[in-house]
């Protein structure tokens, strides 16, 4: 295993985008923080609330092929995560098995690596993938629609 370069292939791939929820902790903690700018992208599983389809745009109503919060940064092959501080809990736990890394070509993955080498890295470098987006140096025109 190797640290995550921030190539931003994991938050710009459709099939993950697909699958991605947050958990009820995720949506109470937005709510508490404020943060209607993400909440607007949720759509809520049941009420009370036990989770949320990430993310859906509030625009069509319909699943994003990329997360509305990576930024790619200006004239740097390197994505950022603009919410990176109370990003939801499946990206906190991310990278955590072999053949999810080799569907995005993840840069982490070495020859030989297991599920076990994943959760003894990941036990070591928590947080390890897409890291906090530096303020004014993101590409606009990466930017999501
Ligand atoms: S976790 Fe892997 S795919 Fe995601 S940004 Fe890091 S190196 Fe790239
Ligand atoms: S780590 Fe950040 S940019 Fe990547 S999918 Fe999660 S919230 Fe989006």
């Amino acid at each position: 295993m190797k640290p995550c370069t921030q190539c931003g292939r994991c938050c710009t791939y459709d099939r993950f985008m697909l699958s991605l929820q947050a958990t009820a902790e995720d949506v109470q903690r937005w709510i508490e923080e404020g943060r209607d700018d993400i909440l607007q992208y949720c759509d809520m599983i049941t009420s009370p609330v036990t989770g949320a389809d990430l993310w859906i745009s509030p625009r069509t109503g319909n699943e994003m092929p990329r997360c509305p919060f990576v930024r790619k940064r200006r004239n740097l092959p390197i994505y950022d995560c603009r919410i990176y501080e109370t990003r939801p809990e499946v990206c906190r736990e991310y990278p955590k098995e072999v053949h999810h890394m080799q569907s995005v070509d993840c840069e982490m993955l070495e020859d030989g690596d297991t599920d076990a080498d994943v959760a003894r890295f990941m036990g070591r470098e928590a947080g390890a993938e897409v890291g906090a987006a530096p303020d004014n140096d993101t590409d606009e025109i990466e930017k999501n629609p």
